[in-house]
Parts: C-alpha cells; structure tokens; sequence
C-alpha cells in the first residue's frame, strides 16, 4: 500500500493515496445538472481535485452527467462550475456524457448485436419483482435482430418505442442484484437542455459511467461505497465491449443529522416554498452553508480528513462548524450588540462628562484586523437579562471600559428594570468581579439598527429512512429572529462579513445596513468538539 502523505491547500496532512499511479492519474466528478452542489457532492469533488491536483500530478475532469432530460436544466449546471470554483476546485477539463451519445448508442448496437444484451418490454412492476426474486424476463431470448428493431422504434420515440427498454444480458440470479440485468438504456421524449429533440433514447447511469470512463481516459473512478454491489457490473460492462480497464475506488457517502441529502428532496422544499431558495441558510448546499457562515478551508479540511474512512456516519453539524470556528476565531472583529427587547436605560455617574470617543483593536489578539471606534458617555444601554442578577452596590464590569458600582435600580409595574444608575470605578479590578457584560453609548454615536437571526434544522428527525415521509418529520419552527442596535462601526460592515458580537457569537452579515432597512446577520454555529 502507497503511504505517501502529501501537504493540502491548507498545510494540513491526509493520509490518503490510490493504488496504481505510476502511469498517471486521471479522476473525474460526474455531478447530474439536476439540482446545486450539497456539502456531500462536495465530498466528491473534493477528493477527486485532491488526487488530481495535490497528491498527485494529475488531471480532473468536471463531467455533467446529462443522461436524463426530465431533471436537468442549465442553471443547475451554471451554479455547479461556479460553486467547484468557490471552493478552489478547478477541473482540467468540462465534458458531458452527452457529447458521446453517438458512441453510446453505438456501443448499444454492438452489444445487442453480440448477444450480451437485449430488448424487453416488461413492465416497471413485473420487471422489479422478476429482478427481486432472480426470474428471466419473457423477452431475455430475443434474437439480435428482434432486439434491434425494438430500439430503432425506441429511437423514434414513437408510443410503442416507449414501452421497451433495452437491458444488459449478464445473469438472471446473480446473488448480487446489480449484476440481474440491468437496464442500460430507456426511452425518453422530453427534450434535453443541450441535444435537444436529438434523441429519444438515453443511456442509464450504469451504461454511460464505465464506457465514458474509459473514452475519457480516467485512471481512477471514485464512487461511494453504496456503489460497491455496482462494481462488478462497471467491469462486466468495459469487459464486454472490450474497453481500457478503469481503477474503482470507494468512499464513504456522507450524511448529516436532521439534514436532507437528496438533490430530489431539495428540490421539493425549493419548489414549495418551504426555504428562500437552493442558497438557504438552513440548506446543506454549498451555497446555503457559506451564506450560514462556513468558510471554505474548514470545508476542505473537514471533508478531506475523513477522506480515507469507508464508514458511512451520519456527521452531527458539531464537529464542522468547529472546524470552522478555527479558522474564524482568530480574524473576525469584535462588535457589540444590545437586543432591544427590554433595554435599560443607564447613567453613568462619575463618567464622561461628554460623549468622547478612542480608536481600538477590532479584535484584542489579532492588530491586522484592525482599528474600531469606540464611544464613552454618561448614557448607555444594557441588557435586560443582565441587569437583572445584578445586586445592589454590587461592582459589575462594563466591557472595554472598567468597573462601575450599581447604584440605583427602578422597576416597573411588570417587574422589568427600566432604568438603572452606574457609578464608575475605574480603578477596580476588573479580573475581580463576576459580571461582565456588554454596553452601548447611546450618545456620540448612530447606532446601527441589526436583525440577528438565528435557525433550526429542517428535519425533526436525525436520519430519515426509505419509507418516512419527508412531511411528517418537517421541523415548523426554523427561524428566530431578535431585533437590536449595535456600535456605529457595522455601518461600515459589508455582505458576507464574518463578525463577532460579543457574549453573544459569530455572525455572517447577510445585509448590509442601509439607511432605513437593518443589517442582518446569520448566527454561524460555533460547533463543539465532542
Ligand atoms: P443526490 O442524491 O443528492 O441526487 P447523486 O449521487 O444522485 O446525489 P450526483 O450528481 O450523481 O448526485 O452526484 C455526483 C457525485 O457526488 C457522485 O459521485 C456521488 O456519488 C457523489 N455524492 C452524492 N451524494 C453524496 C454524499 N452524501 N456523500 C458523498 N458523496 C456524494
Ligand atoms: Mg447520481
Ligand atoms: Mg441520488
């Protein structure tokens, strides 16, 4: 076994390699335009660019598996290239299975005229039930000829063309029920997003993946590990045509708690309104966890450390957005926010005279991040939720200030703290006290009117099976949102902005700020590492 280690993007070492690379390695990434790029498609992409352009001197291949009219459109296959190059995965080359429909179809001809496979008009039912249970179809012996002119009224599209498909001969029982005949062409009129009313016939996923992977020169074919019963098939398919062999290797599929996985899935809550869109923040599209905050090395660094396992788990979105609060930590600026919901009104007595203002770090551990403005006056805001544990002549400290005494609390009828009076004690220790909490001169400054919004994930269940349905287990309370003002200096902030708003996390700004209309920021999940 090769145990090369090579250094990733992010200096960071994996202990993966695939066997037989003297000659050259050549993988490719055969998404279906059929829907965006979820965090498991960019599993794939991922490890194919890492062989490809990092461990090995190689190439990648970007191929649009475009064998099925009825799902793909070009949008979809507009935001894969765009997001594979957000996540710095840049192919050598872009193909499509559509570009060999020609040879597809001859490589049908030929294997029908061989005798390795043939026509049958079963149907969908019958056929499943006859696979199942290791029965020939009633059609299994037609002769090339019969077979042949089944797929030219195939090829025409016309009603009884529709009925047939065509499957490859290879065994009836095989206790591997990939290798029970499978179907390797079908017939389909809906027009196609690229060769149009071209065809009517179009090569399963089966058919096309091994021909296409051996005319395109692939060393090494990645696949997740459900394909594995496939494999025999995809080496039945190049033996029989008689094709340069093609290196499987299998990876484990990954899945998240509570998170849908299935392009088909997404698509429903697209199209029923039930998310803003592909890039929802609550999505596990590449688009919808970079606008909830994820940065893309801590993507490639999560992703290529499991590289090598072969266990399929079902991930807790812990262990990733902890990954990712590495590498936001120590660059995000620090910023305050008061919620407004029961604000108190504070003096401060012993304090600034007038409103004044200083230049500080926007983040105490890292100066490149830069300088922020902070005001001091006697007039602040706090924290409902603060206040009130605070105890009479207790010495609390206010944040990048100093200490200060409490002195004079008034409450209202409902029991909520309206207003409050501070006295400054600059020269208490503010290692000793056990309140700590955040402030905003509302004075001296325009604070900044935000919306921090918070969510929840979609499934109310961690792992959906086979015969759940997906409406019984949909979470109807997924958005929180908390309306406050912060420090003038997120007037500046621009979208996408990675932030933090102290004691309270990290935020990415979805908004910016405008006069009129509020910033508004997404809580990025600072994950745990169990
Ligand atoms: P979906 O179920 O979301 O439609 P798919 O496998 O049908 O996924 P493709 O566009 O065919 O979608 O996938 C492109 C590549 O991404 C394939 O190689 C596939 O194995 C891989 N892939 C898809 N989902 C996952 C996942 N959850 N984990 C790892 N790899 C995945
Ligand atoms: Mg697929
Ligand atoms: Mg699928």
């Amino acid at each position: 076994k090769e145990k090369k280690v090579a250094k990733s993007k992010e200096g960071a070492s994996y202990d993966i390699a695939l066997k037989n690379t003297e000659n050259g390695v050549v993988t490719r990434f055969p998404p279906e335009p059929s829907g965006y790029l979820h965090i498991g498609h960019a599993k794939a992409a991922l490890l194919n660019d890492y062989f490809a352009h990092e461990k090995y001197n190689g190439t990648l291949l970007l191929r649009f598996d475009d064998t099925n009219p009825s799902n793909e459109k070009q949008e979809f296959e507009d935001a894969i290239v765009e997001d594979l190059a957000l996540m710095g995965i840049k192919p050598n080359k872009m193909t499509y299975t559509s570009d060999y429909f020609d040879e597809l179809y001859e490589h049908c001809v030929k294997i029908i005229e061989q005798g390795d496979a043939y026509a049958d008009d079963t149907e969908k039912e019958t056929m499943a039930a006859q696979r199942w249970d290791g029965l020939p179809s009633q059609r299994r012996d037609l002769s090339p000829e019969e077979s042949l002119s089944h797929l030219e009224e195939m090829k025409k599209g016309t009603p009884e063309g529709l009925r047939w498909c065509i499957r490859a001969k290879i065994s009836v029982d095989c206790p591997n029920k990939a290798m029970r005949d499978p179907v390797i062409y079908r017939c389909n009129p809906a027009t196609h997003h690229r060769t149009g009313d071209k065809w009517k016939i179009y090569p399963t996923y089966d058919f096309a993946c091994p021909i296409v992977d051996s005319m395109e020169g692939v060393t090494h074919a990645l696949r997740t590990i459900e394909y594995r019963d496939r494999n025999p098939q995809y080496q039945w398919m190049l033996d029989t045509m008689k094709m340069r062999n093609v290196q499987v290797w299998d990876f484990a599929r990954m899945n998240f708690v509570r998170t849908l996985l299935s392009k088909r899935k997404l698509t429903k809550l697209v199209e029923t309104g039930l998310v803003w869109g592909w890039d929802d923040p609550r999505f596990p599209t590449i688009r919808g966890i970079r606008r909830r905050g994820m940065t893309i090395p801590a993507l490639r660094e999560f992703i290529l450390k499991q590289g090598p396992s072969k266990a399929v788990t079902n991930f807790d979105w812990g262990l990733i957005w902890a990954t990712n609060k590495k590498y936001i930590d120590p660059i995000a600026p620090r910023h305050t926010t008061i919620f407004n919901k029961n604000v108190v009104k504070t003096t401060v007595t012993g304090g600034p005279a007038a409103p004044y203002s200083e230049e500080k770090p926007r983040h105490v551990k890292n100066a490149a991040v830069g300088m922020k403005k902070v005001v001091y006056s006697s007039s602040i805001i706090l924290e409902q939720e603060d206040v009130k544990l605070f105890k009479p002549d207790e010495e609390i400290t206010l944040m990048n200030w100093g200490n200060a005494i409490v002195r004079k609390v008034t409450t209202n009828e409902a029991g909520l703290i309206t207003d409050l009076e501070l006295e400054l004690h600059m020269a208490g220790d503010v290692k000793k006290t056990e309140k700590k909490v955040t402030w905003l001169a509302n004075e001296g400054q325009d604070l900044v009117p935000v919306e921090l919004v918070d969510f929840d994930h979609l499934l109310t269940k961690d792992s959906l099976q086979e015969d759940d349905v997906l409406e019984d287990y949909l979470n109807k309370h997924t958005e929180f949102r908390e309306e406050g003002m912060a420090d003038c200096n997120v007037a500046d902030l621009k979208e996408s902005d990675i932030i933090q708003f102290d004691r309270k996390g990290y935020y990415r700004l979805d908004r910016a700020y405008a006069p009129g209309k509020p910033a508004v920021f997404f809580n990025i999940p600072s994950g745990k590492t169990k």
